[in-house]
Formats: structure tokens, sequence, C-alpha cells
């Protein structure tokens, strides 16, 4: 039976990005090795991170001044690199959910953090606004979706101090005004690469202006002098990653990819809204399309067990929602395509049908 993957992350990937790496698992570049055997200083490897550093700055139009740098250690490990790179007294964060409020509680061990405004009260079903950003913070820290709780900031922030994102998410589904952020970094797993490296876009004039010991490793510097290889980098999500920005290349960039996204999305809230079962759970305007969360209205509460095994049948993937909201979530990442999303309300409807009173 064809799978739809729904998967919160890791998550769907280009099939041909799945069979490329296949591949060089086999052979890489035809050397009569595997990619998993050879040495990140060969001379075929950097090749690999030039082009996936070039693919990035031309999908993103990333002006000049700002480098890109492949990590380890997950969004999370920049949770704590962010603060001990950029915090010298203070730093702004919104509370947007689960992730902002990780990334809010690692900058607190680095100086005097303020919440500039928080949606956790309404269990983060919306994105605050008219906040104000402190003008003496040394940046301001956004999480641009909201992968658990289905909420996005679609828009670039005006801000009147370096502007940092978190965009493990939904970098990539659309195009992004980079000259307005100081710092935009991710986790590869939700909408480029498997599992294992992290991307990271920085100003470089933020950098060498706090005052403390950073170590080396965690100094943003010494991958931007080494251009990735101060360390053995992730090879095999690096090159997975370049197979899938060579795939948003062949298939239109980002615009196109902003115009599938807003497709699906509408396809399913339109089935959603239009449901007598199913609701959606975040603010309508400030909806993520990457990641689509509903439950049952309350009178079909008792149903929703059901209907996640009527979907599993039907060949749905990583609904299931988040144990923090329950009900139901589709991600439904660039990778996923459209036909994916009308099998899944299909899917509602026939359960629907078969089950409303
Ligand atoms: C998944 C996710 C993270 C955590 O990423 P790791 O790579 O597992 O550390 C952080 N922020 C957001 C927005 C995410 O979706």
């Amino acid at each position: 039976m064809k799978k739809h993957n729904f998967n919160a992350g890791p998550s769907v990937l280009p099939r041909e990005v799945i069979e490329k790496t296949a591949q060089a698992v086999l052979d890489f570049q035809g050397e009569g090795l595997s990619i998993l055997e050879i040495s990140h200083r060969a001379k075929y490897f950097q090749p690999v991170v030039d082009e996936a550093i070039a693919l990035f700055k031309e999908l993103l139009n990333i002006p000049e001044g700002y480098s890109v740098i492949f990590l380890g250690g997950g969004a999370s490990l920049q949770f704590c690199m962010v603060p001990f790179n950029l915090l010298e007294k203070k730093a702004a964060y919104l509370n947007t959910g689960v992730w902002a409020k990780k990334a809010l509680k690692e900058a607190k061990g680095f100086g005097e953090v303020v919440e500039v405004a928080s949606s956790a009260d309404a269990n983060y079903t919306f994105i605050p606004k008219n906040f104000t950003i402190p003008a003496d913070a040394d940046y301001f820290h956004i999480t641009t979706n909201n992968t658990i709780y289905g909420t996005e900031i679609l828009k670039d922030l005006d801000s009147p101090v370096p502007l940092v994102a978190d965009m493990s998410s939904d970098i990539f589904s659309r195009p992004v005004d980079v000259s307005k952020y100081g710092m935009i970094y991710g986790g590869a797993q939700k909408n480029l690469a498997p599992a294992g490296v992290t991307f990271v876009i920085i100003k470089n004039d933020l950098l060498g202006k706090v005052s403390r010991y950073i170590p080396t490793m965690l100094n943003y510097q010494t991958h931007i002098n080494d251009s990735s290889m101060f360390n053995t980098p992730p090879v095999l999500p690096i090159y997975a990653a370049l197979q899938t920005l060579k795939w948003l290349k062949e298939n239109g960039g980002l615009k196109e990819m902003e115009k599938k996204n807003i497709a699906k999305a509408n396809l399913l809230y339109n089935a959603i809204d239009n449901s007598k079962m199913f609701v959606g759970t975040a603010n309508k305007e400030d909806r993520s399309r990457m990641n689509i969360c509903f439950v049952m209205k309350e009178e079909y509460k008792a149903l929703e067990d059901d209907f996640l095994k009527f979907a599993v049948s039907k060949g749905m993937v990583g609904i299931k929602g988040h144990r923090s909201v329950g009900g139901f979530r589709a991600s439904c990442y660039n990778a996923l395509p459209i036909e994916s999303v009308q099998a899944l309300v299909d899917c509602m409807a026939e359960f629907e049908k078969q089950n409303a009173k």
C-alpha cells in the first residue's frame, strides 16, 4: 500500500534525494568507495560542502556578509550556542511554543533575558503581536514555525536589534528576506535532510562582540574559518542535504515551493473548516503551512482513536498529534506531494460519512 508520510521530523524527503543518497552509500561518484568510508578530507568531499553552501546562498538569496555553516548537535545545541556567542548583557525572546521556551531557558544562563510576549497561557494557539523589542537587547530570538502547536510567523519581522530565528521546520518552505535576520538556524531533519546536521546562516559582523571565553567547538567563528571542516562534519546528512537543495532548484526554487505549500495547506484547512467532525486548534490567522493540527469536536472526541486506526489502514503515517496538543497533526513539508494531502482529506471525508450523526 502507498504510504503518505506526515511525520513531523525526521520526515518525508524527495524520493530522488533518497535514491541519490542510497547510490552514494553504494558507490560515491564512481570512486569505487562508499560515502560511509571516505575521509571528509578526501578531495571529492569538500566540493559537496562548497556546493551545498553555494546553493543555500542562491536559493535563499543570502546577501554578502553572511556565512553558512554545517554543524552537529541539532537545533537544541543552538539554544546555548546562540547566547554563548551573541549575548553580552541582554537578549529578547518571543515565547511561542515548546522550542521557543527551551531556547529562552538556555539563554538565561548567559545574561538577562526579556520575554517580550508569550502565548503559553493559551496553550500556544496563537502568535503574540504588538510586543515591544527592547532596543538595547543584543538580539531578538523567534521560532518562525511552531512545529508542535501548528502556528507560524510567515512575515519577516522588523526588529531594531539583530533578529535570530529558529527555522528548523519551515526553512526553504517560502522565500525569506535574509537581510532582515542576523542569524537563521535549524536542525535539517524537518525539511532538508536526514537527522544529524544543523545549518547556521549568520551575519559575520555579529561575531566577536562578547567578552566571555567561547570554547573552540562552540564558537561560530571556528566553523566559518574552516568552512565547516574544523572537525569531521556529518558527511552523509550533508550529502543528502545537497541532493535536496538541487531538487529545490530543479523544482522552481522557493517561490514555487511556497505556491505548492499554500495549495496543500489550503486543501487540508478547508477540509477541516468544512467538517462536522474535525476542528483546527491554532488561531486561523497564525496557522502553520507546515504542521497542521486538528482535533475532533467535543461530541466526537471518543472517536479519535478509531479515526487514527482508520487513517493508518489507508496508508497515513505520522498523523497522531503531539502529546501536548492531542488529536492529529499532519506535517506537510516540501517533499510531501499534494496527492498525499488529498488522500488524507478523502480519508477524513469517508470516516465522517460513516460516523457523523
Ligand atoms: C525539531 C525542532 C527543534 C529540535 O531540533 P533538534 O535538531 O532535535 O535539536 C528545535 N526547534 C524547532 C522549531 C523544531 O521543530
